[in-house]
């Protein structure tokens, strides 16, 4: 009976290995940080059919077609830039609105361990088709959409226009595309009305409670902050640049006491989200530094990507996120604010987080030790010892960026364009 039993159990064993065989990429010896999962440590992870197939302490080299040597290097769940502009067009003078402001997305992404981008705002009501045919549909990078309360989207001066700012058309269109639609953007307002802030909170309540990305406008003298939050945002809505030191704007700390605001702590416990939104002049250290002294991390790390800072100060996601490494931030807070806090802020939970049956969205990335120059636009500069660079990034289990060929077979990553 015995013998019985152990044949069985073999048999079962058996089984299950030649199951296992078949992982397409392994990934060996690295180090995984995964908030969601409060991982912490060196483990092996096997994806399979596009998605995560297994996490663990040592999986045999053998089941695996392909393998990554992450030896050194840390695996994070896919990065994900909730602030970026990607309707990128040839309509002269529509800035970012299928303009000549906006950018691609794959020439960004990827080779920053981003895998996943929100463009905040670039098209509204009515552009929000042609940015899908454009741009949604024709990219490797998962992109989803704050859609604009201005039905044009970012059309430079349309912002302006209170009439194109309708919360039933927003919310309609929305609902109709949930698939990419994940909130509604305010920017750049001048006037002296809450009503683009208000329409917006309106048009995410009737689009099912979805999140409102605020980019506080420039009215002279500002609106105030603390009534933004406490007033007329709902928890879970998005202060986008909440780093930035404009005349034009509140800022969040006080430059007196150098502390962030007593209200502002008040507005982090009611729930409102602070995301970087870096951009060209959005994020200054003078604001940054001491809040982060004072433990006031970011909930979400994003770039704020356009023409107008890709060469810029920020450069790009990895560049943003060691200037918060360099402030003191830990690496794994870092990753957190890049991974898990948008996946929950976007309400896309399935995303940002490495858990066996998801879809394996990877970033192998480097901390480079040595001397960097982390500056922001004031021309603050700190001297850093640590960066992070991308090794290799994974979208839907397929490789898509390897810097150094750390894969073996060693296969060439190709866009479904390369020729
Ligand atoms: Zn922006």
């Amino acid at each position: 009976m015995k013998k019985i039993l152990v044949l069985m159990l073999s048999l079962i064993s058996l089984c299950y290995q030649v199951e296992a065989q078949s992982y397409n990429i392994l990934i060996k010896g690295g180090h995984v940080i995964d908030p969601k999962n409060n991982i912490d440590d060196v483990m092996d992870i096997a994806i399979k059919d596009g998605k995560i197939a297994q996490v663990a302490k040592n999986i045999d080299i053998k089941q695996a077609a392909q393998v990554v040597n992450a030896k050194g290097l840390y695996v994070t769940p896919g990065l994900i830039d909730i602030h970026s502009h990607n309707f990128y067009g040839t309509k002269p003078d529509h800035q970012y609105e299928n303009g000549n402001l906006a950018l691609p997305p794959d020439g960004f992404t990827f080779r920053n361990g981003v895998t996943t981008v929100v463009d905040a705002g670039s098209s509204g009501w009515r552009t929000f088709p042609a940015f899908k045919a454009q741009t949604i549909d024709l990219s490797q990078t998962r992109v989803f959409a704050f859609i604009n309360i201005v039905g044009e989207g970012m059309r430079g001066g349309y912002e302006q226009n209170l009439n194109d700012m309708d919360s039933k058309m927003s919310a309609l269109i929305a609902r109709k595309y949930k698939k990419y639609i994940v909130g509604f953007k305010v920017a750049h307002y001048e006037g002296h009305e809450w009503a683009p802030v208000d329409r917006a909170v309106e048009a995410g309540r009737l689009a099912g409670d979805i999140p409102v990305m605020v980019d506080f406008g420039g009215s002279t003298p500002p609106l105030p902050i603390e009534e933004l939050f406490m007033k007329h945002l709902r928890p879970g809505d998005i202060f986008t640049h909440c780093f930035g030191q404009l005349k034009s704007r509140e800022y969040i700390v006080d430059l007196q006491t150098q502390k962030v605001k007593p209200f502002v702590w008040e507005a982090r416990k009611r729930g409102i989200i602070f995301d970087v939104g870096y951009g060209g002049i959005s994020f200054a250290y003078s604001q940054a530094i001491p809040a982060i002294k004072e433990g006031f991390f970011p909930n979400s790390i994003s770039t704020d990507m356009h023409t107008g800072s890709m060469n810029d100060s920020m450069k790009d996601m990895l560049t943003t996120m060691s200037k918060f490494l360099a402030m003191g931030m830990d690496l794994k807070s870092v990753i957190r604010a890049s991974t898990l806090n948008p996946a929950i802020e976007i309400k896309h939970e399935e995303l940002g987080n490495l858990s066996v049956g998801t879809e394996a969205d990877v970033a192998i990335l480097n901390v480079r030790e040595g001397k960097f120059g982390l500056f922001d636009y004031t021309g603050y500069k700190l001297e850093a010892s640590k960066k992070l660079e991308c090794e290799l990034t994974i979208r839907a289990g397929k490789i898509v960026y390897d810097l150094n060929g750390i894969v073996e077979p060693l296969e060439i990553p190709r866009s479904s364009a390369s020729r």
